[in-house]
């Protein structure tokens, strides 16, 4: 499974790190949404690969997303 996140567009209102916290973390320095170190594409806080066992939260967490940001393959 494949997640971007769309950063600049963020207003970090927490749904998806309070969701899927396993996948998704707030940054510490512009508070924004990033993927989670472990499953970091290349090291890209905006994109990940990660294990299929997370898709529901993953999923949950975009369709909780007010602004439709993340993208899940
Ligand atoms: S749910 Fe969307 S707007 Fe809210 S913190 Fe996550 S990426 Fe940002």
């Amino acid at each position: 499974m494949n997640v971007t996140i769309d950063r600049m567009a963020c207003v970090s209102c927490g749904a998806c790190w309070n969701t899927c916290p396993e996948l998704f973390d707030q940054n510490h320095c512009d508070s924004l949404s990033e993927v989670v170190e472990e499953y970091r594409f290349n090291g890209d806080r905006a994109e990940g690969v990660a294990p299929d066992c997370l898709c529901c939260c993953a999923q949950e967490a975009a369709d909780l997303c007010p602004v439709h940001i993340i993208r899940i393959i």
